[in-house]
C-alpha cells in the first residue's frame, strides 16, 4: 500500500517500541549496546555507527522525500561536507551561483584547498548550466529555491544534463521541504536538508539529512558517516522526529501566510521589489507552479529606501524576531548580506545589501501584516 506524504509524516519509521509498547520513538541515550557472544548483536555497536532513534529519523525522511536511503548529520552543513567526500582531487563541482552562504565557504575556502575545482553558475538556465560543464564534473549542485534570492532551478532539465556527462545532481531541499519538492521524484540523485529549518520546524535542533536512492552510493556515504563521525544525538534525533509528523500542516500555513505577506508587500508604496515563488511577477514562477506543490514560506524584498531603511525595519518589528535561520513556527526577519549571508561578502555571490529576507512563521497573517505595516511607516 502507498501512503501520502502527510500519512508518511505520521507513520513512516514509527513502530511501537518491541520491549513496553512505546508510540513514540523512544530517546536511546547510550553510546554503546551489550553484545550476546564475541561480535554478535542486534545490529547496534557503537552510537557513532547506529543509533535506534537515528534510523527512526532515517525511515521517515527516506519515505518523505521517496528515497531508498537517507542519512542523518550534526547540521546541514555536515551532511554535504559528507556529500563532498565523494568528490576527488581533480574532480570538478559546478555549483548554483545563489547557494547558502555556508555552502559556498565550504566550497570556496575549505574544499577548494584540497584540489577540488568549483565554478558557480546560474542554474535558473539550464542551458547555462550545460555550458559550463567539464569533462571532469562530478557533481552538480544547486538549491531552488535559493536562499535568500528565492531563483528556482528546473531539476527535471538539469538532472539529464549532469547524467549525460557522469555527473550526480544534488538538489539542497531545504527551502521547500518535502511536502512542497521531491527531487528525486524529478532526477535528482541526492536531496539535502538542513533539517534546522522546516523539517525541524520549532527552532530548537540542528540537523542535516541525506537522501539518495542508489545502494552502492548509499553504502560509501554510511560509511564515511561512521567514519567521520558528524552524527546527530538521540535527543536531536527525537526532536526532529516530533518536528516531521506537522510538516504538512505547517508547511501549508507558512504558504498561505507567506502569499498573503507577499501580495501586502507588493502593494506597499514603501517596498520597490517583492521576490515570492508566489507571486506572478516571479521570474520563475510558471516553473515554480508545475515544479513545487506551494510557494512556500520564505520572502525577500528590496525598499525604496535600501539599506537604512532595510536595517530599520528589521529593527522595528515586533512579531518578527530579528535573527538568522528559518522554518520555525515563528516569523523571523533579517538582512542577509551582513548577516547570513557575510560569508559571501566581496565574493561574485555578494547580496543587495539592502535586501531583507522574512521566515514567515504559523501566527494568523493579520497580525504579521499589522506588524510589517507598523514597521514600515518607520522608513
Ligand atoms: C541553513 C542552511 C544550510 C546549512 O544547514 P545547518 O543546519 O545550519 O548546518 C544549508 N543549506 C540551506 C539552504 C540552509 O538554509
Amino acid at each position: 500500500m502507498t501512503f501520502h506524504v502527510e500519512t508518511l509524516a505520521v507513520h513512516a519509521g514509527m513502530e511501537p517500541d518491541p520491549h513496553t509498547g512505546a508510540v513514540m520513538t523512544p530517546i536511546y541515550q547510550t553510546s554503546t549496546y551489550a553484545q550476546e557472544d564475541v561480535a554478535v548483536h542486534k545490529g547496534y555497536e557503537y552510537s557513532r555507527t547506529d543509533n535506534p532513534t537515528r534510523t527512526a529519523l532515517q525511515t521517515a525522511l527516506a519515505a518523505l522525500e521517496g528515497g531508498q536511503h537517507a542519512l542523518v548529520f550534526a547540521s546541514g552543513m555536515a551532511a554535504i561536507d559528507t556529500v563532498l567526500r565523494l568528490i576527488k582531487p581533480g574532480d570538478h563541482v559546478l555549483s548554483g551561483n545563489d547557494v547558502y552562504g555556508g555552502t559556498f565557504r565550504l566550497f570556496d575556502k575549505v574544499l577548494a584547498d584540497y584540489g577540488i575545482a568549483f565554478s558557480f553558475v546560474d542554474t535558473t538556465d539550464a542551458t547555462a548550466v550545460a555550458a559550463a560543464m567539464q569533462p571532469n564534473t562530478k557533481l552538480v549542485w544547486l538549491e531552488t529555491p535559493t536562499n535568500p534570492m528565492l531563483r528556482i532551478s528546473d531539476i527535471a532539465a538539469i538532472a539529464p544534463i549532469a547524467h549525460a556527462q557522469g555527473a550526480w545532481l544534488g538538489v539542497d531541499n531545504t527551502f521547500a521541504s518535502p511536502m512542497l519538492q521531491r527531487p528525486l521524484t524529478l532526477g535528482a540523485d541526492f536531496v539535502i536538508h538542513s533539517t534546522t529549518k522546516y523539517i525541524g520546524g520549532h527552532s530548537d535542533v540542528v540537523g542535516g539529512a541525506v537522501i539518495l536512492n542508489d545502494t552502492a552510493v548509499y553504502e560509501r556515504l554510511k560509511f564515511l558517516q561512521n567514519a567521520i563521525g558528524a552524527v546527530p544525538g538521540p535527543m536531536d534525533c527525537f526532536l526532529t522526529l516530533r518536528g516531521i509528523k506537522t510538516l504538512a500542516l505547517r508547511m501549508q500555513q507558512h504558504s498561505h501566510n507567506a502569499l498573503q505577506i507577499a501580495q501586502f508587500l507588493a502593494d506597499h508604496p514603501a517596498v520597490a521589489e517583492v521576490i515570492y515563488p508566489g507571486l506572478d511577477t516571479h521570474p520563475q514562477y510558471e516553473l515554480a507552479q508545475r515544479q513545487m506543490q506551494g510557494p512556500g514560506g520564505m520572502i525577500s524584498f528590496i525598499l525604496h529606501g535600501g539599506e537604512k531603511a532595510a536595517r530599520a525595519v528589521a529593527r522595528t518589528t515586533q512579531l518578527f524576531t530579528l535573527a538568522e535561520s528559518l522554518g520555525g513556527v515563528e516569523s523571523l526577519i533579517e538582512l542577509p548580506a551582513p548577516m547570513t549571508h557575510a560569508s559571501v561578502a566581496n565574493s561574485p555571490l555578494a547580496v543587495n545589501p539592502g535586501l531583507v529576507r522574512i521566515s514567515v512563521g504559523i501566527e494568523h497573517a493579520q497580525d504579521l501584516i499589522a506588524d510589517l505595516a507598523n514597521a514600515l511607516t518607520h522608513v
